[in-house]
């Protein structure tokens, strides 16, 4: 009898019911194993990812802000685009690009520059391009991106009190440029 009503009982429980029953047993099982980190405790929040892109090698990283990735994950994806070469990238251009998402409350961030090869930005020197001799992008220690959920005048000016380093502001083009060299700033196009 008892089976027969957990039937019922089944057969009249809705879907969602349904689901809850599911990530209960899912939640068990996971606690069990020893592989899996421990679950979030029920009615937790999943954390919010920033999603950031890279434009020219078109690869996405996902940062939970408060795990943030790995140096190799960094530099991986911030390579330069031309040379498919990675170099270890400052890790606090990743903290700074996360706090201006937040800053503007944004999930995703446009990346237009990260590191950049010498031999690259030897190439673009020679084409004209508003690129420094002894770019900072070639030592790793510099960033270039846009956030939709603000202007780049804003962007600029949160960039700015932040002092990390050198701030540069492309107007036209749409992005800012970070780094943690000494503390200077620029107007480019
Ligand atoms: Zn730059």
């Amino acid at each position: 009898m008892k089976l027969a009503l957990a039937v019922i009982l089944w057969l009249i429980a809705t879907p969602a019911l349904a689901d809850s029953y599911q990530s209960k047993k899912d939640r068990e099982r996971a606690t069990k194993s020893t592989q899996h980190p421990a679950p979030p405790a029920p009615g937790t929040k999943p954390a919010k990812l920033v999603n950031l892109y890279n434009q020219w090698t078109h690869d996405w990283l996902a940062v939970d802000p408060l795990s943030p990735p790995s140096l190799t994950e960094v530099s991986g994806f911030l390579r330069d685009h031309f040379t498919n070469e990675a170099t270890k990238m400052d890790p606090k251009l990743i903290s700074v690009v996360i706090a201006a998402a937040a800053q503007f409350k944004s999930d995703f961030v446009n990346v237009v520059s990260g590191f950049r090869h010498p031999k690259y930005n030897l190439i673009l020197r020679k084409k004209g391009h508003q690129v420094a001799r002894d770019s900072q992008h070639t030592h790793g220690n510099a960033i270039d991106f846009q956030i939709p959920t603000c202007s780049t005048k804003k962007l600029e000016a949160w960039a700015k009190a932040q002092k990390l380093g050198g701030v540069g502001v492309y107007l036209a083009s749409g992005f800012v440029h970070m780094d943690t060299g000494p503390v200077r700033s620029w107007t480019g196009d």
